[in-house]
């Protein structure tokens, strides 16, 4: 019961291996995009330019994007916000749906209309399930995180066998 929420609808090895024109043609016109270990490494300010490129490629063909995030660093959060001209929610207590809304708010589409991007299984797939937004998993970026996640990985290595099963894969790179 609970490994459904568990499951991905995708899966790509990072965001800069998602291949666009598959978000379209499954009629994707926004992203609630995670930022640490998904966008950036974790904790860093520093946006490289594989991940510019794929904000940048989302930008040409339309496809909205709501940068959403746990961190409690506002401050690093908004600068890449800034840089990459996009809206951000920080603070956002995932897997909690409340601004999973919010963000959806932000994008003003259905829930139908968009996908989450995330590295973390019981935050990001999770949240974005209970929802009823699809979510394309990636791989994190590093090995860097809060120690709660450290723990929390060791089960989702054990659970991303089974939960990448049937899921559709955005990129040309396999698990
Ligand atoms: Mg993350």
């Amino acid at each position: 019961m609970l490994f459904r929420y568990l499951k991905p609808f995708g899966y790509a090895i990072s965001i800069s291996d998602i291949d666009v024109s598959r978000l379209l043609s499954y009629n994707i016109k926004g992203i609630i995009l995670d930022i640490d270990n998904t966008l950036v490494p974790w904790g860093s300010w520093d946006i490289s330019e594989c991940a510019r490129r794929f904000i940048q490629d989302l930008k040409k063909v339309g496809i909205k994007c709501c940068l959403l995030s746990n961190t409690d660093n506002r401050a690093r959060a908004m600068s890449i916000g800034r840089e990459l001209d996009l809206p951000v929610i920080t603070n956002a207590f995932k897997p909690l749906p409340f601004n999973f809304f919010r963000a959806m708010k932000v994008l003003g589409l259905r829930r139908e209309e968009i996908v989450s991007i995330g590295d973390q299984l019981f935050m990001d797939v999770f949240g974005s399930n209970m929802v009823g937004i699809r979510c394309i998993l990636v791989k994190p970026l590093t090995e860097r995180d809060f120690l709660s996640t450290r723990i929390l990985r060791i089960l989702e290595r054990k659970l991303i066998p089974r939960v990448l099963k049937e899921v559709e894969y955005f990129g040309d790179i396999r698990p």
